[in-house]
């Protein structure tokens, strides 16, 4: 393939209005490195789409600025920006071979034959799609379409991919190798890549790093560890992991010494006292992940099982505590009933504090 001059992306403070006084983004600053694979998530109406197309160039930012490398592009045609773009629905020609749905692009670029048809059996070797160039979509699995959409794009040798939600239209089997192969696809080709989904998952096991959004802002940025391990708020708490984090409320003793959550008392361990000082008693809301409850001897607290939901390895417990409901993750031959009475055992080491106006994290 040709040598490409990578680039990095950057968004300052870009702010987008579709009609007044809605904000699609609002005050967005984001760096992307170069040859960096991140991805944007969060539910549906985010703004993971708006921050793609403007950096295609598909959508102008109201306010702010991005650059593409060192090179302010506001102002820049989409094709001249060297981004190439994979779509969820491939948006293949029906009536061209796969060959020709490749090469397409590099053929109204009035690129030379010889190196178009070096460029997409490079790319077919890259996607292993070698045999089949010949036929046409309508012959083509979903999986193997998207392959072809993707060969479209990395016969441009583009500077920056851009993926919106590419894989939602596939099978949930295809749907994790093909995960697998964009995962493998960048480590070969180190293209700096932005990747839109929703799925949480898809973000967790493709971003090298993730950036969650909610309403037009961003939440967090981190490395998708490090962002499951200390979400920011009780926002990305809940919505990075699945089964969700179970969220309670809780009392901060007099001392910040125990919690007390639907009428069970928790010593709290020696790091957290600092932490909730300021809390003593106060109310706040504590996370707890579905693999940091288990079933206790004695002690814990007080559950009714509602649901059991057996995956193979893993027993997904839905329980009631007092009020509230929470998921339990149990080794799958745990052996329950529904309408059994049993005791959860909290990990407060490895429990989340939210304070519960600001719905921030408290502490580390
Ligand atoms: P996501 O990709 O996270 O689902 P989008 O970026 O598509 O979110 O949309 C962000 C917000 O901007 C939403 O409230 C959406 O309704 C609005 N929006 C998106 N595109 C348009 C458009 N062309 N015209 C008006 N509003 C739009």
């Amino acid at each position: 393939m040709v040598p490409r001059t990578m680039a990095g992306v950057t968004l300052k403070n870009v702010s987008k209005s579709y009609a007044k006084g809605n904000l699609a983004l609002s005050d967005v600053s984001l760096e992307i490195r170069d040859q960096e694979f991140v991805v944007l998530v969060g539910p549906s109406g985010c703004g993971k789409s708006t921050i793609l197309r403007t950096v295609a160039g598909l959508e102008e930012a109201t306010q702010g600025e991005v650059l593409i490398g060192d090179r302010v592009v506001n102002n820049v045609p989409p094709k001249d920006r060297d981004v190439a773009m994979v779509f969820q629905n491939y948006a293949l020609y029906p009536h061209m071979t796969a060959y020709d749905n490749i090469a397409f692009g590099l053929k109204i670029r009035r690129m030379p034959k010889s190196e178009i048809d070096k460029r997409v059996r490079d790319a077919a070797r890259v996607l292993n799609i070698d045999a089949l160039l010949g036929k046409m979509p309508r012959a083509l699995s979903g999986g193997e379409r998207q392959r072809v959409a993707l060969g479209r794009a990395i016969v441009r040798n583009p500077r920056v991919f851009l993926f919106d939600e590419p894989l939602s239209n596939l099978d949930a089997k295809l749907r994790s190798e093909m995960r697998a192969e964009i995962s493998a696809l960048h480590q070969r080709l180190r293209v700096t890549t932005i990747y839109v989904t929703h799925d949480q998952v898809e973000a967790m096991t493709m971003g090298e790093r993730i950036v969650v959004l909610k309403d037009g802002l961003i939440h967090q940025v981190g490395r998708p560890m490090d962002v499951y391990r200390t979400p920011i708020n009780r926002f990305v708490a809940s919505f990075i992991g699945s089964p969700s984090m179970n969220f309670l409320e809780a009392r901060v003793d007099d001392g910040a010494g125990a919690l007390s959550v639907e009428g069970s008392r928790f010593e709290l361990p020696q790091e957290r006292r600092a932490e909730l000082g300021s809390y003593a008693n106060r109310g706040i809301i504590l996370g707890i992940r579905p693999e940091h409850l288990d079933l206790a001897k004695d002690g814990g607290l007080p559950a009714r099982v509602n649901l059991i939901e057996p995956t193979g390895g893993d027993s997904f417990v839905f329980a009631s505590v007092a009020e509230s409901s929470v998921v339990v993750r149990l080794p799958g031959d745990a052996d329950l009933h529904i309408g059994e009475e049993v005791r959860l055992g909290v990990d407060l080491a490895n429990a989340h504090c939210f304070d519960p106006e600001s719905e921030m994290r408290i502490g580390t």
